[in-house]
Parts: structure tokens; C-alpha cells; sequence
């Protein structure tokens, strides 16, 4: 059985967000509902419903950074109970047994994890995300928030956070290591945050320096403007790890040039184009191309923990379910600070 919750939905790439109802699924045994409090605007929700990376299913609800309380519990839930505080990224579920599951890696899974939206779920139907006042997830997919962080400044590390998190510690980011953070948006200001509180000299790489200030506060040590002329030879050499957020196609080799021999550039941003590279800019320096994918779901409560402990999280601009399309155009414009939060209350006004 199913019962109805309120949700912003598009019906097709062009449509304006409109309220509407649409059906979650009764709780099965091992499922928790939550009410959603807080949601943040991730760009890869703006590349999947303006169908920037393929066909999404319409009509669609995004959203995987879910922040909120659970109102019930399957019979076999031992996890959480009514009342906890809660939160759900990308990922709603995954079988459970491959390799890659049973290693705590659910995003890798070998039989295709679902996802938050957009995505074929267990019972059939296509995913709805967290633009909505619930949602129905498997316990397995859950994580605690930690009591130090609030609703809205703790949903955009649900995505932002693991995703930056995750490549900064399989890179083993320590002190004293030079990092750049490319693009200084949802990803990138949590990047800043989690190397900066590992100790590293971190540098953001923006398209111009109109975000130095804020970057600053946010513990870069410098920020460098990469439309300057003749930046990229200006800076080669310089950095032992450099973490892309860039959501639209650059040149990767222009980056590259600015790490250290054998340092590692890892790409989060996942521009909808091709992209292309001559081998040459890898072989010279025996440097490192990888890539990386939001993160497990123990990880992601690793996250949680190590953030509300450092005293991390999201900075934030708080908006109206109204408000969805014009913040969607300034995200777009690399126009927020720094990442937008969807007020769910605002459901009922
Ligand atoms: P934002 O739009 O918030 O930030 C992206 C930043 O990239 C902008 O702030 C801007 O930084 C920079 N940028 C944008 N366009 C250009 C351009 N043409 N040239 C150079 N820099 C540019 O996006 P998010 O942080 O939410 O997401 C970033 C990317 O990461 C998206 O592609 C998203 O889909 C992807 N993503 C990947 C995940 C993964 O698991 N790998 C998970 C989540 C998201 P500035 O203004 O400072 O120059
Ligand atoms: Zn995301």
C-alpha cells in the first residue's frame, strides 16, 4: 500500500517545479520513514532533470540531501526508532552482497545500488527524492546526524560532504600537504572545510577571486583566480593533491600542469560532455587521474561524526519550495553561498 506526501516535481526538462502529491510506500519490515526538515539543491539534481546527462524518468522528484526525523518504523528496523534525527544521501539501496557491498563501498555496488531518484527501486517503481515532506528508505541507508549539527546545515553534507570527504581520506589528505579545491560551490566549500581541518595548506581555484573572502572564513589559505593570464604556468608544480568540482568541461591538462611530480588530481565535478586528454600530461611526472563517487554509507557516517566533531557544516541559503527554479539558475551561474536549502516546511503555507 501507499500513502501520499506533498513534493516538488517537474514533468518534463522545461517545466517549472510544481507542488503536487505524489505515493511513497508503506513502510516495509526493514524500512524507516522520515520527515524531511531540510533539502538541499545539489547540481547533479539540475544536470539530471534538465536531462544534462541522459534521459531521466518524468514525471521526476530530486533531491539526495535529506535531512529529518523518523515518524516510523518497519517491525525489523533495529537501527533507529521514532523520534531519531536522520539523514539520507544518494543511495536508498544496494543488494547487499556483492563484493564492493560487503566492503562498505554500496555506491560501487556490482548489481546497481538505487538510487535517491531517478533510479529502479526494489519494488519496481522509479525513485523519488527529498524535494517532498517524506520519504521511505531501507534502515541500511540511514545515517544518524550527530546532536552538534542542525537540520539545514547538516543535509547538504548528505552529498556535498561524503563527496569530497571520501577522496580526501582514500588520499590520505594530512598536514602540511598542498591542496587545491577547484570551484568553490556545494562540493567545494565542504572540500575546503574537511582538508583544511586535516591540517592541509589548502588553495581554492576559482574562476575569479570575487569568492576570496568567503573562502578564507571557510579556512583556505589563499585563493587563486584561474582566469588570470597565464595562470596555469604561473602555478605548475605546486600542489601534492587537487580535488575538481568544476560542473562543466574545462581542460583537464591545464589542471594537471599544477600538481607536484606523482601528485593526484581526483575528479567529484561531472561536467555532461566528453572530455578529452593527451596521455602525455599523465606520463610526464607520473602523476595520478581518479576519480571518485559520492562515498559508502559507513563512510558517510564517519562524515557526520568527524564534521559535527570539527565543528563543520554546510553554509547555506535557506529558500521556499517557490523558490526552486530561480535558485536552480543561480546555482547554474556559480551564484550561491554556498549551497541552497529547501525550507520543506514551506510545503503547507
Ligand atoms: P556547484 O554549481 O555548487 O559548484 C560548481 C562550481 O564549479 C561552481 O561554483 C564554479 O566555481 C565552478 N564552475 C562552474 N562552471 C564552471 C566553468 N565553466 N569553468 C570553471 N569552473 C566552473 O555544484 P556542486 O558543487 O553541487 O556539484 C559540482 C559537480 O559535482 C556537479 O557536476 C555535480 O553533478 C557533481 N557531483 C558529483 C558527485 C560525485 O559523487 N562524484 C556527487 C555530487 C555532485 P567558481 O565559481 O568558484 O569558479
Ligand atoms: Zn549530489
Amino acid at each position: 500500500m501507499t500513502f501520499k506526501v506533498k513534493a516538488l516535481q517537474k514533468t518534463s526538462p522545461e517545466a517549472p517545479f510544481q507542488v503536487t502529491e505524489i505515493e511513497r510506500r508503506d513502510p516495509r519490515e526493514d524500512d524507516v520513514v522520515i520527515d524531511i526538515k531540510a533539502a538541499g539543491i545539489c547540481h547533479s539534481d539540475i544536470h539530471t532533470i534538465r536531462n544534462e546527462w541522459g534521459q531521466a524518468h518524468f514525471p521526476l522528484t530530486v533531491g539526495h540531501e535529506i535531512a529529518g526525523v523518523v515518524s516510523a518504523v518497519g517491525d525489523a528496523v533495529t537501527k533507529f526508532k521514532v523520534g531519531d534525527r536522520v539523514g539520507v544521501g544518494c543511495l536508498v539501496n544496494s543488494c547487499g552482497e556483492c563484493e564492493q557491498c560487503r566492503n562498505h563501498q554500496e555506491q560501487d555496488c556490482l548489481n546497481r545500488p538505487v538510487g535517491t531518484y531517478d533510479s529502479l527501486d526494489v519494488d519496481g517503481t522509479i525513485t523519488q527524492g527529498g524535494y517532498s515532506q517524506k520519504v521511505v528508505v531501507n534502515e541500511r541507508f540511514v545515517c544518524t546526524i550527530p546532536d552538534g549539527l542542525d537540520f539545514d546545515h547538516a543535509a547538504p553534507l548528505l552529498c556535498a560532504g561524503i563527496t569530497t570527504y571520501a577522496p580526501i581520506a582514500r588520499w590520505n589528505i594530512k598536514e602540511g600537504d598542498k591542496v587545491a579545491i577547484v570551484g568553490l560551490g556545494g562540493l567545494g566549500h565542504m572540500g575546503v572545510q574537511i582538508a583544511a581541518a586535516k591540517g592541509a595548506d589548502v588553495t581554492v581555484l576559482s574562476r575569479s577571486l570575487k569568492k576570496a573572502e568567503a573562502a578564507a572564513e571557510l579556512g583556505a589559505h589563499r585563493t587563486l583566480a584561474t582566469s588570470e593570464e597565464g595562470f596555469f604556468k604561473a602555478h605548475r608544480g605546486e600542489f601534492d593533491f587537487i580535488l575538481s568540482t568544476i560542473s562543466a568541461s574545462y581542460d583537464l591538462q591545464d589542471y594537471l600542469r599544477l600538481l607536484k611530480p606523482h601528485g593526484v588530481m581526483a575528479v567529484v565535478g561531472l561536467p555532461p560532455e566528453k572530455m578529452s586528454l593527451g596521455l602525455g600530461s599523465l606520463i610526464g611526472g607520473g602523476k595520478v587521474l581518479t576519480g571518485s563517487n559520492i562515498g559508502g554509507i559507513k563512510e558517510t557516517q564517519e562524515m557526520l561524526d568527524f564534521c559535527a566533531s570539527k565543528g563543520i557544516g554546510a553554509v547555506i541559503e535557506k529558500i521556499g519550495v517557490h523558490d526552486v527554479d530561480a535558485a536552480y539558475d543561480r546555482v547554474v551561474a556559480g551564484d550561491v553561498k554556498f549551497r541552497f536549502v529547501i525550507d520543506t516546511s514551506t510545503f503547507e503555507e
